[in-house]
């Protein structure tokens, strides 16, 4: 049985570990290190699979009501028709829970408060960690903590997986930059959210509480690009140019986005990476946190048994190829919903509309139908 954990990273995947843990009644700390624990960032979709695993922590009820949950939405095409409608009634009568479009923060509050003060420690930024045969200790701005694991939930740029894992790869870009932003609050449209898929862009809105939108999208581009995203979105249908007007001036987020080669393993000896540290993915399916939010609940099921070594290799074999094969999946249709060419677009949209709704809600299954195991 584990008797101390650390936890390196206090974004979703890390809280969400520790909050399981602190359930368990295993003394966790969480070196975050930033001066708080506070997402920037906008909004954040949790499919059923993100609301099941949040339930298991007994706080799927607090999020949903932290959020909002749309009557439906989908995919329409760069003039506007639709081209794949989503029902979140359906989702939520085959999934027992609908999609929850929450903001960054209030979910992360939501965790926060579901851990006693002691456990959190901003301003901690983690340097290394060393392993010996009776634990590992790990060294932070700090000092440094002694326990018998530490979870490396320290995100995409980990420290830890450079540490542990020298030889792999590092992210990787895709290929566009994605952007997000939430406005400021405005009278309730009558359209529901969607998702415009243009010529290698993208350009999306759905509603958050207290009458504000999430906007976001991504574009085809070189590394290191900038955008105006107003202006480079004006000209799309409505009411995208209307929501991007009512965010606030400097709000829009814009970041290259990468994910992660598959690595062999997650755990190397004491240290096991969780969230975005392990499998950082394409943000088009909305599933990185989702999948940072399984790996919090199923780890700390395996720690559940006796030993710790064979806790970790079943989490190693339970999460790994579940998540890297989200990573394979989010990043072929990203690299369809980048087409330009324009025949090929015209096919990818005929594709689309000719698809049934229940047969792209079946294939989504695999990936929303998952249970805490
Ligand atoms: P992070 O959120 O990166 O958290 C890592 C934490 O570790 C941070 O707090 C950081 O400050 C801290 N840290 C880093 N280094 C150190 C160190 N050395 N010491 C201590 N602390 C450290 N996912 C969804 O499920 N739904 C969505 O709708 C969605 N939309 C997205 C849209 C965009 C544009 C992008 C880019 C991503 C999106 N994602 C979405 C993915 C999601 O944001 C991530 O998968 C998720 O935030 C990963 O959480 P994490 O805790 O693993 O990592």
């Amino acid at each position: 049985m584990v008797s101390r954990v650390v936890v390196a990273g206090g974004g979703i995947g890390g809280l969400a570990t520790a909050v399981a843990l602190h359930q368990r009644g295993i003394p966790v700390v969480v070196l975050e290190r930033a001066p708080e624990f506070r997402e920037i960032g906008a909004g954040l979709s949790l499919w059923p699979n993100a609301m099941r695993a949040l339930d298991s922590l007994g706080l799927a009820a607090q999020v949903r009501a932290a959020g909002a949950v749309e009557t439906g939405g989908g995919v329409r095409d760069r003039a506007g028709r639709w081209l794949s409608r989503t029902d979140n009634a359906a989702i939520e009568r085959r999934h027992g829970w609908p999609l929850v479009v929450v903001h960054r923060a209030e979910l992360l509050r939501i965790l926060v408060s579901a851990l006693p003060a002691s456990s959190l420690r901003p301003d901690s930024e983690v340097h290394a960690v060393a392993q010996d045969g009776s634990g590992v200790s790990v060294t932070h701005r700090g000092g440094s903590e002694h326990a018998d694991l530490v979870v490396a939930a320290d995100g995409l740029n980990s420290i830890l997986r450079r540490q542990w894992w020298p030889r792999a790869a590092g992210p990787r870009y895709v290929g566009c930059t994605g952007w997000r932003a939430v406005t400021k609050p405005l009278p309730r449209l009558e359209v529901e959210g969607a998702v415009l898929w243009g010529r290698g862009e993208r350009a999306g809105f759905t509603v958050l509480p207290g009458s504000r939108y999430y906007v976001f999208g991504a574009v085809t581009a070189p590394r290191g690009a900038a955008f105006d995203f107003p202006r480079h979105f004006a000209g799309w249908p409505d009411p995208l140019p209307a929501l991007l007007a009512a965010v606030p001036d400097g709000a829009v987020i814009a970041r290259d986005v990468h994910d992660l080669p598959p690595l062999p393993t997650y755990v190397c000896g004491r240290v096991v990476l969780l969230g975005d540290a392990a499998h950082a993915m394409n943000p088009i399916l909305g599933q990185g946190a989702c999948q940072a939010l399984e790996d919090a609940v199923t780890l700390a099921a395996c720690l559940d048994g006796p030993d710790v070594d064979t806790a970790l290799e079943r989490y190693d074999r339970v999460r790994r190829p579940r998540t890297q094969s989200i990573v394979r999946r989010s990043a072929r249709l990203d690299a369809v919903a980048q087409w330009t060419w324009p025949p090929a677009v015209l096919a990818r949209d005929l594709g689309a509309r000719l698809t049934p709704a229940r047969a792209t809600l079946r294939a989504m299954e695999p990936v929303l139908g998952w249970t805490v195991g």
